[in-house]
C-alpha cells in the first residue's frame, strides 16, 4: 500500500525538539487516480497517433505551443520543430483561406468559444493539403492561464473523395437533365425530393409544388388510386416499380408514360432511395394502335379472302360438276385420278367411285400403254408445263373416241409439281364430220374437174359445128340479102348474130375452164409489164372511149404471166365498158403491200355497183345489165376470181353507184417459182 508519512516536530521555547507528531496517509486511491489518468493519456495518444491526428496546445500568454509529433508532420516536418507559433501556422495556410481562418480564431478568443474550420495549407515540402482543425479556448481554474488547445487532421483524401463525389453528382445531374425522359429520385418512404429539368419542363411545375408527394397533382385523378396502390406496395416490399399511366403536360394534355422506379439498397437490403424515369410512350402507343388496326384489317381481309376462296372453290367445284362436254380430271403426281367431274363420267363412262385412285392410263389404247405413252405425257407436262394432243382414247366399254387432251402440270408455292389437271373433249363427232367434209371436198374437186373437162370438151367440140353454122349463115346473108322477103333477111341477121354470140360464149367458157387445167407455171413477172400488155390488147376500145389509164409503181410478182394478163385485161375492159354515158373513163392501177401479200387495185369512175351485188358479180354468167345495154357473157369476173384463187389470193370489190368501182386482188409473197 503506498503511504505518505508526514512528521511534525514540536519545539520548546528554546527551540529544542520537544515532541514529534507523525501523520500517515494512505496513498492508494491517489495513486490509482494518477495511474488512470496516465492510462487515459496513453490511450488518447495512441488513438491520436493511430489516426495521424496532431495535437496542439497554444499558450495565449507567452505564445509558446506544445505539439505532438504528428502535428508537425502534418505541416510537412519529419521531426518535431524546436518551436511553433500561431503565426507559423498562419503562414502555412493558403492566402485565399488565411483571412477566414484568422477571423475565426479571433472570434473564438473573443467569445472564449470553439475554433473549428477546414482550410488548405502549403506544407514545408510545398505540397498543398486540406486540414481540419478543431480547438477550444481554455483558462485555468484561477482564470489566469489562457490557452487554445485542439487537434489537427490531414483530410486531403476525404476532400478528394468528396470532390470526386461532387463531380459524379454534377455529372449525374447534367446527364439526368439532358436525357429525354423525365427522371426523379425518391426517398425510401416514397417522397420525391429531386426531379430532372425535363420533369419541370414537361409538367410546367416548380420544385416547391413537387416536393414530397406533390407529384400526385399531375396525375389523372381516375388513374391515381391505382398508381398510389402500386407505388406503396413497392415501397413496402422494395420491389421495382413498373407501370404505364398518364401525366399531365404544361399544355394540359395527358400523355401516357412508362414509369420505372428502381430501389437502391444498402448491404442489408434496406432501400436507401429510389431512382425513377418516366418515358413518353405516346408514339409507341400510337404505333401499337396502328399496328393493331393494321393487324385487325389484315385479319378481316384474310377472313374475307378465305371466304372468297371458299366461295370460288365451291363455284369451281359446281362449275366442274356442271360441265358436261369436258372431262376435267385432277391427277396426283403419279397420274392417279383425284377428282372426277360429271363431264368425265359422261365422256369416258366411269363413275367417280370406280375410277378415283386408279391410274389415268386406263383411258389409253393398249398399244399406247405398251409404249408408255401416258408416262411420257406426264413427263412432258412436267418439263414443259403442258402437253396437248388429239388422239384416240377408250371408253369404259372399250370403244374408241377421238379425244382432244390438254394436260397441265400444277405446281406448289415452291414451283414443285404437285399434280396435273387433264381436260379431255370428245371430238369423235367433229372428226367424223371432218372426214365427211374432206370426202365431200374430194368429190367436189373431182366433179369440178369433170365439169371443167366437160365444159372444155363441149365448148371445144361445139366450136366446129358452130363455125359451120356461122360461116354458112353469113354466106346466106351475103348471097341472098334482098332476094328473099323482108322477114327472111331479118331472120338471117338473127341467126348470124346468135352464131357470133355463141362463138364468144364458147370462147369465154373455154377460157374459164382452162384457168384450172391449162395454167402455165409461175415465174417472176413485172406487173407493170402485165399492165402494158393488157393495155395494148385493149388499145382500140381505149382509143374509142378516150380512156385515161394511170398507175403507181407496180411490184414484181411470182405468177402465171398469161393468166395475170387476162385478169388485168378483164378488169380494164370492164372499167372501160361500164363507163358512165358522156364521161370518159379514168382508170388508176395501184399496189400496196400488207399481211404478206401484194394487193393490186383497179379503180374506175364508171357506173358503179350496188352493194347487194358485190358477191354475185363474181359468179359465172351473172350480169347486172341486159345485152342491149352492155354486151358481155357474165364470165369475165368469174375468170378473174378463179385466177386470183389459183394464185393463192382473193378478190373483192368496193363500189358506189354513179361514182365508180375499185376491184382488188391479192398475190401472196409465198408463191414459189415452179
Ligand atoms: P360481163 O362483163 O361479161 O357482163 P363480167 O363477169 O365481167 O361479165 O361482169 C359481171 C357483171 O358485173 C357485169 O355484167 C356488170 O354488171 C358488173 N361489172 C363488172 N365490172 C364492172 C365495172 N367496172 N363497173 C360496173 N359494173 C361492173
Amino acid at each position: 500500500m503506498p503511504i505518505e508519512l508526514l512528521v511534525h516536530v514540536i519545539q520548546d521555547e528554546a527551540g529544542q525538539p520537544e515532541c514529534f507528531f507523525s501523520f500517515v496517509t494512505d496513498l492508494t486511491e491517489r495513486k490509482a487516480a494518477e495511474n488512470a489518468l496516465r492510462q487515459s493519456e496513453d490511450r488518447l495518444r495512441f488513438a491520436l497517433e493511430t489516426c495521424h491526428i496532431g495535437a496542439w496546445d497554444l499558450d495565449l500568454v507567452d505564445h509558446t505551443a506544445y505539439r505532438s509529433a504528428d502535428h508537425d508532420r502534418i505541416f510537412g516536418y519529419p521531426e518535431l520543430l524546436p518551436e511553433w507559433s500561431y503565426e507559423m501556422f498562419l503562414n502555412h495556410v493558403l492566402p485565399d483561406d488565411r483571412t477566414a481562418v484568422d477571423a475565426k480564431f479571433q472570434a473564438a478568443i473573443a467569445t472564449q468559444g470553439n475554433w473549428n474550420f477546414e482550410c488548405r495549407i502549403r506544407r514545408a515540402d510545398d505540397e498543398v493539403r486540406w486540414i481540419w482543425v478543431t480547438g477550444r479556448h481554455r483558462t485555468d481554474a484561477a482564470g489566469g492561464m489562457r490557452c487554445m488547445a485542439g487537434v489537427v487532421q490531414d483530410i486531403t483524401s476525404r476532400k478528394q473523395a468528396e470532390e470526386v463525389l461532387k463531380q459524379n453528382e454534377q455529372r449525374f445531374r447534367t446527364m439526368a437533365d439532358a436525357m429525354p425522359q423525365l427522371a426523379w429520385i425518391a426517398q425510401a418512404d416514397g417522397g420525391i425530393h429531386w426531379y430532372n429539368r425535363r420533369w419541370y419542363d414537361y409538367t410546367g411545375t416548380t420544385p416547391d409544388q413537387m416536393d414530397g408527394w406533390g407529384w400526385q397533382s399531375v396525375h389523372e385523378p381516375a388513374a391515381l388510386p391505382r398508381v398510389l396502390e402500386r407505388w406503396q406496395a413497392c415501397i413496402a416490399t422494395g420491389e421495382a416499380f413498373d407501370m404505364t399511366f398518364p401525366l399531365r403536360g404544361a399544355d394540359g394534355m395527358f400523355r401516357p408514360f412508362l414509369t420505372r422506379g428502381v430501389p437502391m439498397k444498402d448491404e442489408q437490403g434496406n432501400v436507401l432511395q429510389w431512382f425513377g424515369t418516366n418515358t413518353d410512350v405516346t408514339e409507341q402507343k400510337r404505333a401499337e394502335e396502328a399496328l393493331k388496326k393494321a393487324h385487325d384489317e389484315l385479319e378481316t381481309r384474310v377472313q374475307e379472302r378465305t371466304a372468297e376462296l371458299r366461295d370460288s372453290q365451291q363455284r369451281f367445284t359446281s362449275m366442274l360438276e356442271g360441265v358436261r362436254d369436258y372431262a376435267i380430271i385432277f391427277l396426283n403426281p403419279d397420274g392417279c385420278v383425284n377428282t372426277w367431274n360429271k363431264g368425265a363420267e359422261h365422256i369416258i363412262g366411269y363413275l367417280a367411285d370406280e375410277i378415283v385412285g386408279q391410274s389415268f392410263s386406263r383411258f389409253y389404247l393398249p398399244e399406247d400403254i405398251a409404249a408408255d405413252k401416258p408416262g411420257q405425257e406426264l413427263r412432258t407436262a412436267m418439263a414443259e408445263g403442258r402437253y396437248e394432243e388429239e388422239n384416240w382414247r377408250i371408253h369404259k366399254d372399250g370403244s374408241r373416241f377421238w379425244a382432244s387432251v390438254v394436260l397441265t402440270a400444277l405446281r406448289d408455292a415452291d414451283g414443285k409439281v404437285n399434280g396435273f389437271v387433264k381436260i379431255t373433249r370428245d371430238l369423235t363427232a367433229r372428226k367424223q364430220a371432218d372426214a365427211e367434209i374432206r370426202s365431200y371436198a374430194a368429190d367436189l374437186q373431182r366433179s369440178n374437174r369433170e365439169l371443167e373437162h366437160f365444159a372444155y370438151v363441149a365448148s371445144h367440140d361445139l366450136q366446129e359445128p358452130l363455125r359451120t353454122v356461122g360461116s354458112f349463115s353469113e354466106l346466106l346473108a351475103k348471097r341472098y340479102h334482098g332476094k328473099l322477103d323482108g322477114d327472111a333477111d331479118e331472120f338471117i341477121t338473127f341467126i348470124v348474130d346468135g352464131a357470133k354470140r355463141m362463138q364468144t360464149l364458147i370462147n369465154d367458157l373455154l377460157a374459164f375452164s382452162r384457168v384450172g387445167s391449162r395454167g402455165q407455171p409461175f415465174t417472176r413477172v413485172k406487173s407493170e409489164e402485165i399492165l402494158q400488155t393488157a393495155r395494148k390488147n385493149l388499145d382500140v376500145s381505149i382509143a374509142e372511149s378516150a380512156a385515161i389509164i394511170t398507175h403507181d409503181l407496180l411490184p414484181e410478182l411470182v405468177a402465171d404471166r398469161g393468166q395475170l394478163t387476162q385478169l388485168m385485161q378483164n378488169l380494164l375492159g370492164n372499167a372501160i365498158k361500164f363507163k358512165r354515158p358522156g364521161v370518159a373513163p379514168r382508170i388508176h392501177v395501184s399496189a400496196t403491200h400488207q399481211d404478206g401479200a401484194w394487193q393490186l387495185s383497179v379503180r374506175d369512175n364508171g357506173i358503179g355497183i350496188l352493194p347487194e351485188y358485190f358477191e354475185r358479180i363474181f359468179i359465172l354468167f351473172q350480169r347486172l345489165h341486159g345485152r342491149d345495154e352492155y354486151p358481155g357473157t357474165g364470165i369475165g369476173l368469174a375468170i378473174c376470181m378463179k385466177i386470183a384463187e389459183r394464185h393463192g389470193g382473193r378478190m373483192w370489190v368496193e363500189s358506189e353507184p354513179e361514182s365508180g368501182s375499185i376491184f382488188h386482188f391479192t398475190i401472196p409473197d409465198t408463191n414459189q417459182i415452179s
